[in-house]
């Protein structure tokens, strides 16, 4: 019996017997099977007389090799085997046609069939729902999702937010500049002559093929290219991040971040300036504080103070934290010095202003009493992961 013929399951009533059209290597042919034509193989060239037994074992053979990994393939074997209308049942109906002293044979033979065909369609069933579950489990949308992991602000922007948040109360607007500065913008218009000591205090990192090129040292050269541009008046905020060439520790680094202020008008006064950083010291620390300034120096500045705010941990009784003062100094301010305004063009017997500025990392560290400024920039997330509830 030909390997490759195929049984289907039309049949046709022929002769006094159930004829089964097939196709086999090209040809067109017949199987007969019934009580006369059991075993008559060849009939005519194209047709061919196969018993019941040759039909059965070549069923048995396609099941055990029958290989489905789909929906679609599984339902391709119970519809050639299992179903009411499949191959199987039609040979059980055929049975009775079965000569008598063939039926125990050919009996035993049917049922073991359809126990084989039963047994493969389970198998089968279990391999696709196997795959199923594998190959659809990323896809099913009623899955809860991947647990998101929330970042949390970085305690420098939340104070930084913060202090910006509270000047723009008060009408100031923030401004940005390059990192990377020029000679100029952030010493000669700033009023650092060439080999003023000043420089040495704001030591920074200069590009060496090009040594007016320079790592910024303060946020000031933010307010020198918005009063080269804009005219009066002007009220601006420049926060950012600034370089200074000091040995990193505990309390400095190679970076940190400032933001400073600048309003320049007409008739504006040093009282001018005390009575806004009253009100940013309250908004900040709290209605109680009190601010206090002290005579400083700065290049760009005349006259120029410190302030202190008074420590909020001690209320001023003196504690570790203000090292026993009672005072807190959290920026430099003063009035800026006609000369920067001549350098911007501005003319300062017409126009004044004050400027001011503060370390973010210092304020930061004081908020929320981290010991060590170093910890800001080292991006451990367990530091981090303490501020996600901390905001504006
Ligand atoms: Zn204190």
């Amino acid at each position: 019996m030909p390997e490759d013929v195929v049984f289907p399951a039309n049949k046709v009533f022929f002769h006094g017997c159930w004829v089964y059209p097939f196709v086999s290597g090209g040809c067109e042919g017949v199987i007969f099977f019934g009580k006369n034509q059991r075993k008559s193989y060849l009939y005519a060239p194209f047709i061919k007389l196969y018993c019941m037994q040759d039909i059965i074992r070549s069923l048995i053979q396609e099941i055990t090799q029958f290989e489905a990994d789909s929906q679609s393939g599984l339902e391709a074997f119970r519809a050639r085997f299992t179903n009411k209308k499949a191959v199987i049942n039609e040979l059980f109906e055929d049975f009775r046609n079965v000569p008598k002293e063939d039926k125990r044979e050919v009996g035993q033979m049917l049922n073991e069939l359809k126990t084989l065909a039963f047994e493969k369609l389970a198998t089968l069933q279990e391999l696709i729902e196997s795959k199923k579950v594998t190959y659809t489990l990323p896809h099913d949308l009623s899955l809860p999702g991947d647990a998101f992991v929330q970042g949390a602000r970085h305690p420098l922007a939340t104070v930084m937010n913060r202090i910006i948040h509270i000047f723009e109360q008060i009408g100031f607007e923030v401004a940005s500049g390059p990192e990377i500065e020029d000679d100029w913008h952030n010493f000669s218009a700033l009023n650092f002559q060439d080999n003023h000591p000043a420089r040495d205090m704001q030591d920074t990192f200069f590009v060496s093929v090009n040594p007016d090129f320079l790592l910024r040292t303060h946020t000031s050269s933010v307010q020198i290219r918005v009063m080269e541009k804009q005219k009066p008046p002007i009220r601006i905020l420049a926060p950012g991040r600034v370089y200074r060439n000091e040995a990193v520790s505990a309390r400095s680094h190679c970076f940190f971040h400032q933001v400073e202020g600048l309003y320049i008008d007409k008739d504006v006064s040093f009282a001018d300036m005390q009575q806004t950083l009253l009100y940013f010291a309250k908004a900040m620390f709290g209605e109680d504080v009190k601010i206090r300034l002290r005579p400083s120096y700065f290049p760009f500045t005349e006259i120029s103070a410190e302030m202190d705010v008074s420590c909020q941990i001690c209320k001023g009784d003196g504690c570790n934290v203000c090292k026993y003062t009672g005072w807190l100094e959290i920026m430099g301010c003063g009035m800026v010095d006609p000369n920067v305004l001549e350098n911007c063009g501005i003319d300062s017997s017409v126009y004044s202003g004050y400027a001011f500025g503060m370390g973010i990392d210092r304020l930061a560290m004081m908020t929320y009493k981290v010991p060590d400024l170093r910890m800001f920039s080292q991006n451990d997330i367990r530091f981090l992961k303490q501020f996600e509830k901390m905001e504006l």
